[in-house]
């Protein structure tokens, strides 16, 4: 019998998560039933959602439960198969959690693709990836020649967008935090200006990169971005509310300062998630497996090694110690 490695949601949070919050565990994986396959996880992947479900509070999704395995997607192969539909050996991705295996019936279980790495399954052909696509191209819609800004812009969303931004032919701005991501989205990922969020001449620079002001912005963040981008929209602007990590932790509030900029702008902000657009999803997917197979898709990642390592990945990719996707590699 394998032996099952994991975290289990221990306790809420006060305020800031803390390793406390979560309980280790090790035992072993059970025997499966017909109908039902054990998957070996490869990658977990560590996302920000994951901070809100720990919470007690009413949201689009149902809060973690006490003392069940800690929410998550996962990249794996069957190791062992009752189920008509997989076979010993299937790369498969599914929402397996924070465990080394995991059961399952198959619903939520997909197979991926050959020719991709198995990872990318957890960032630019996945949730992360299907993200970008969607308020980019749902919300936004850029023309040619317009601005789009992104925060968090070298993240596992943010970059899929500045880059899908740039093959629509609009003109590319990125929030990140420091030189080395903001030199990285601009020389790899071909962004045309990146401004540094953790530099004190921020505003400043924040100006001084939309000279024609932000037609399209992208938020990932919440807080002071969100402040400075609201007061240089243009008129028409569409605002695409992803996220707002700066204040999931209580760091910084988001709000909008004036309403009236939205009236004379004639703005759009809409908030969105992404499980709402399942239909989407399949053509989203087929178009970034496409840009990620043919290379015109680039994506960076961190890689936390072992179970043990997940809770401070996860830590540091609610503070940005990420770069590009944040995983934690099982196997
Ligand atoms: P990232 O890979 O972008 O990692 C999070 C990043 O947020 C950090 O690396 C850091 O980047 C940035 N960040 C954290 N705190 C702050 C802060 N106070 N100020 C500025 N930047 C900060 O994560 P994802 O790409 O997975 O997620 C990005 C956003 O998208 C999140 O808000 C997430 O909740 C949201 N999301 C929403 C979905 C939806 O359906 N609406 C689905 C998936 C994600 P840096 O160092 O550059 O500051």
């Amino acid at each position: 019998m394998p032996r099952n490695q994991g975290f289990v949601l221990a306790s809420r949070p006060t305020g800031v998560a803390v390793a406390d919050n979560f309980r280790f565990f090790e035992k072993d994986t059970p025997a499966i039933a017909d109908g039902q396959v054990l998957v070996r996880h490869h990658y977990l992947s560590l996302d920000p959602y994951m901070r809100g479900r720990m919470d007690e509070s009413k949201s689009y999704a149902a809060s973690q439960q006490i003392d069940d395995v800690m929410i998550g997607g996962t990249v794996g192969e069957v190791v062992e198969s009752r189920h008509p539909k997989f076979a010993v050996g299937d790369k498969v991705v599914g929402m397996g959690g924070w465990q080394t295996y995991s059961v399952s019936d198959g619903v939520g279980l997909n197979k991926v693709m050959p020719g991709i790495p198995i990872q990318a399954f957890l960032g630019p052909v996945g949730m992360p990836g299907v993200t970008a696509w969607y308020g980019l191209n749902k919300i936004i819609a850029p023309k040619p020649g317009e601005t789009v800004l992104v925060s968090a812009a070298t993240g596992a969303v943010g970059s899929v967008v500045g880059q899908l931004a740039k093959a629509a032919g609009a003109r590319a701005v990125g929030i990140a935090g420091g030189a080395e991501k903001c030199r990285f989205a601009i020389d790899e990922l071909g962004f045309d200006a990146c401004v540094d969020h953790r530099s004190e001449t921020f505003a400043a620079d924040f100006k001084a990169a939309l000279p024609n002001g932000i037609d399209g912005y992208f938020e990932n963040v919440g807080g002071k971005c969100f402040t400075l981008a609201s007061r240089r929209l243009n008129d028409f602007a569409r605002v695409a509310i992803c996220g707002l990590i700066a204040s999931y932790e209580g760091a910084e509030t988001s709000s909008l300062d004036d309403l009236r900029i939205l009236l004379v702008k004639r703005a759009k902000i809409e908030g969105f998630i992404v499980s709402d657009h399942l239909p989407l999803w399949p053509q989203a997917l087929g178009e970034l497996a496409g840009a990620v197979a043919t290379g015109k898709l680039k994506w960076r990642e961190t890689v936390a090694d072992g179970i043990q390592a997940a809770p401070a990945a996860f830590f540091g990719m609610l503070r940005g110690k990420n770069f590009g996707k944040q995983l934690v590699k099982l196997i």
